[in-house]
């Protein structure tokens, strides 16, 4: 991914720094356009994988709604252009101000994830004389198959609405006359590798629609949610296999033609057009260790803090050279869990040297902090 041109040119830049590579990124946009176009499948895009504005444009010029989960995601998909009736905004804790905003800005729909929350989204929406367009997000009780902290489907999980609430949401829906059913939705785990895990979810979303429209519902819209993973062993790998992933929906949903299917992709349009570009502070041979000690930690990115993700960890520097050492590549906050590997098996590392945290185009920037009073965290782009 990076040329020599690339390297030289980020030994002249202040690390650490988000680097993201805007080709890719387009590559990786068009790839996921075409592939869903091919079956008459709308994406939107889950603005919390990465809302940095460069990103965000490119993605909505590629024509991709928003799946925002907080009001000023949905504040900042309605500023940057997106259509407002490509908007949709889920999560399980909306404030009343949060659903007054996303009222005021018409957008396509609310994905409800408890009863509760339709009595309050009906309320608020009498009160302005407006009618709220909503999904009901279902727990379909799908195993995801991916980290557990990061699965959202399961009957334990606090997200969607249970099965066996259903008959009770139907009945509150009917008695709600500001809400207007649009169809279901579903968002089970992030970071789905298995592609079987989806077939298993399309018979799930199958039975649903078929339990509502036994009700006298009309389900316009079967949202499948997102969670295509990514391969963080392969960064070179790149694009993901959009067409075998929406081909499974292709196969095994069943879509009426008053249908219309929606995803809500993150990780995978935006994971792999980003490293994190960080310098060697320090080099400390220990008894039982080697430690790298970098000028990035957890707070510029913190996924394998959270949930111990793995991120391939390559020393630019020294390229040419054969692996020789283990090393554990740690950061400068104090924390233990501040740890990008361990027994990362890499070339002879010294002070000054570059390193490149590959993958974190997702769940990067976005989640960087200023624990320990860190700075804002830097990027810069490739030239398309
Ligand atoms: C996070 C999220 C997504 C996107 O998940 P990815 O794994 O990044 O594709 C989609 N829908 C909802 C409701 C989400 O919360």
């Amino acid at each position: 991914m990076f040329s020599n041109k690339d390297i030289a040119q980020f030994a002249n830049l202040e690390t650490p720094f988000y680097y993201y590579d805007l080709s890719l990124l387009q590559d990786t946009l068009g790839a996921c356009a075409s592939a869903a176009k091919a079956y008459g499948f709308h994406v939107h895009y889950a603005m919390k994988a990465n809302f940095n504005e460069v990103l965000l444009q490119k993605i909505k010029e590629t024509g991709f709604g928003a799946d925002c989960v907080s009001g000023n995601e949905v504040k900042k998909a309605v500023e940057v252009g997106f259509s407002n009736a490509q908007i949709v905004f889920a999560g399980v804790g909306k404030s009343d101000r949060e659903i007054n905003e996303s009222l005021d800005q018409d957008i396509f729909c609310f994905n409800v994830e408890s009863i509760q929350e339709l009595e309050v989204i009906n309320e608020l929406a009498a009160k302005k004389n407006k009618t709220a367009k909503v999904a009901i997000r279902i727990n379909p009780n799908v195993d995801a198959h991916t980290h557990h902290n990061i699965t959202t489907g399961l009957d334990e999980n606090k997200f969607g609405i249970n099965s066996w609430d259903l008959p009770a949401c139907a009945d509150m829906l009917k008695q709600c006359p500001q809400l207007e059913f649009v169809g279901i939705h579903f968002h089970i785990g992030s970071q789905i590798t298995n592609l079987d895990v989806y077939k298993n979810l399309c018979v799930r979303v199958n039975e649903f629609a078929q339990w509502f429209e036994e009700r006298g519902f009309i389900v316009r819209i079967l949202n499948v949610g997102g969670g295509l993973g990514i391969n963080y062993h392969q960064p070179e790998a790149q694009i993901p296999d959009f067409e075998a992933y929406f081909k499974i929906f292709n196969d095994f949903l069943e879509v009426r033609s008053n249908q219309e299917v929606h995803f809500e992709l993150g990780r995978a349009l935006v994971g792999q057009s980003s490293s994190l570009i960080s310098k060697v502070l320090y080099v400390k041979n220990g008894k039982k260790k080697n430690f790298i000690i970098l000028d990035a930690g957890m707070t510029e990115l913190m996924r394998p803090a959270l949930y111990q993700a793995y991120h391939q960890i390559e020393n630019l520097s020294k390229r040419e050279k054969g692996i020789a050492a283990k090393y554990d590549v740690v950061g400068p906050i104090c924390e233990s869990t501040d740890c990008f590997g361990k027994e990362v098996e890499m070339q002879e590392t010294s002070r000054g040297d570059l390193i490149g945290i590959r993958s974190t185009g997702a769940y990067g920037e976005v989640m960087a902090s200023h624990y320990n009073l860190r700075e804002n965290v830097r990027v810069a782009y490739s030239e398309l």
